[in-house]
């Protein structure tokens, strides 16, 4: 017998939570950001779910590659475009559109001999810090871009770094806006600003400028919604945003310890009994990408489902296995037995869903990170 350990993607989920990206856009088209292997679900498992969106946004020459050979002929945008000049030739044979961040892109490309042009994005650094020309010098890299033979088409677009209004609120956005649309206003060129948080939150409602059209302008980069995580978790939990789990990572149990009042669980002892209680044990540890910090203490356990059942983690999670109170699961008069379902996120059988946002919380993370970390270890399967 395998371990029982499985990673599910759900496909419909995925398409539905791409209808929810389009309809948050209104005209503006989606690239789905599949970067990070589709953010841990694999480019080739949600491809047939999301080839309905206008375009693909990832991140290295080597997922482009994947992407064309799964027959993909529209538009593949790479997000922090080319790492070393000879990036520049496989770009230009695979037909990607390519951000521009830095003059030396714009160098590279300059001395690049193509017999196609480039398409290109510029990147605008309106107030991340992270990757782009800043306002005062996006005219002029605009410009140098402008006047390469090698260029064809040039975008524009930002990135912001509090669309998800858990700090600064709807202030995060306004003012990346403002410095994107004083710079580039009258600049001609499709423009790309949002990522999930802005498309969810703001995309429709916020205007690209004082009477410009709305803030989702041409393209919307759509990641994480797509996984159906809420981006402005925990401000909004994903069914306020009618998003579903694409996502489950679901074990059993393969022992069921008796522990007495007094008794602690699991390495470090962080764990003592309150009362006699039946702990489960669950073929799913650190080493499968279930993080560590799910548990913490004496009140701080993960929550997890068992048979459907909400009920949460006690004591360390160790390697191969964590330790679960089936308390809540067996006050129902059925006791738990070798074998039964465990949701660590995702759907039970029983439809029961806990949200993947709920344990990144509780291990004080975000739910990319869950799920860009599922180890390799792990088998998955397409539902
Ligand atoms: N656009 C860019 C430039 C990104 O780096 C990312 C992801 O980090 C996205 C869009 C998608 O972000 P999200 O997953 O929050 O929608």
């Amino acid at each position: 017998m395998p371990r029982p350990i499985l990673a599910t993607v759900h496909l419909e989920a995925l398409r539905h939570n791409l209808q929810r990206c389009r309809a948050a856009a209104g005209t503006a088209r989606v690239w789905a950001v599949v970067k990070a292997n589709a953010y841990g679900h694999g480019l080739e498992r949600v491809y047939p779910a999301l080839r309905g969106a206008d375009g693909f946004a990832l991140l290295d020459l080597e997922e482009a590659q994947r992407l064309r050979a799964l027959g993909w002929r529209g538009p593949i945008l790479l997000l922090e475009g080319c790492f070393e000049p000879r990036d520049l030739e496989l770009c230009s044979r695979l037909d990607l559109w390519h951000v521009v961040h830095c003059e030396d892109q714009i160098d590279w490309l300059s001395a690049h001999k193509t017999h196609r042009p480039h398409h290109v994005f510029l990147k605008m650094n309106s107030g991340m810090n992270r990757l782009g020309f800043r306002p005062e010098a996006y005219r002029a890299a605009w410009a140098r871009l402008q006047a390469l033979p090698q260029v064809g088409e040039v975008g524009l677009m930002t990135h912001f770094s509090d669309a998800d209004g858990l700090r600064r609120g709807r202030e995060g956005v306004l003012h990346q806006v403002e410095a994107f649309v004083a710079a580039s206003a009258d600049l001609p060129g499709e423009r790309s600003l949002c990522n999930s948080a802005a498309t969810l939150r703001h995309a429709l409602r916020l205007p690209l400028g004082d009477r410009g059209p709305a803030l989702a302008a041409d393209w919307v980069r759509a990641g994480i919604a797509l996984y159906g995580s809420a981006p402005d978790h925990p401000v909004h939990a994903a069914q306020d945003w009618d998003l579903q789990p694409t996502l489950t990572l679901a074990s059993r149990l393969i022992a069921i310890q008796p522990v007495a009042a007094g008794e602690t669980v699991g390495y470090g002892s962080i764990y003592t009994a309150p009362r006699d209680m039946r702990v489960g044990i669950v073929a799913c540890g650190y080493a499968d990408g279930y993080p560590r910090h799910a548990s913490l203490g004496q009140d701080h356990g993960a929550p997890v489902l068992v048979r459907g059942v909400r009920t949460r983690l006690v004591g360390r999670v160790s390697m191969d296995m964590l330790a679960v109170d089936l308390t809540p699961v067996e006050a129902g008069g059925v006791p738990c037995a070798i074998g039964d379902e465990v949701v660590l996120w995702g759907r039970s059988a029983s439809a029961a869903v806990l949200p993947i946002d709920e344990v990144a919380q509780a291990a004080g993370t975000i739910a990319y990170e869950l799920m860009c970390a599922v180890a390799a270890r792990v088998p998955f399967a397409v539902a």
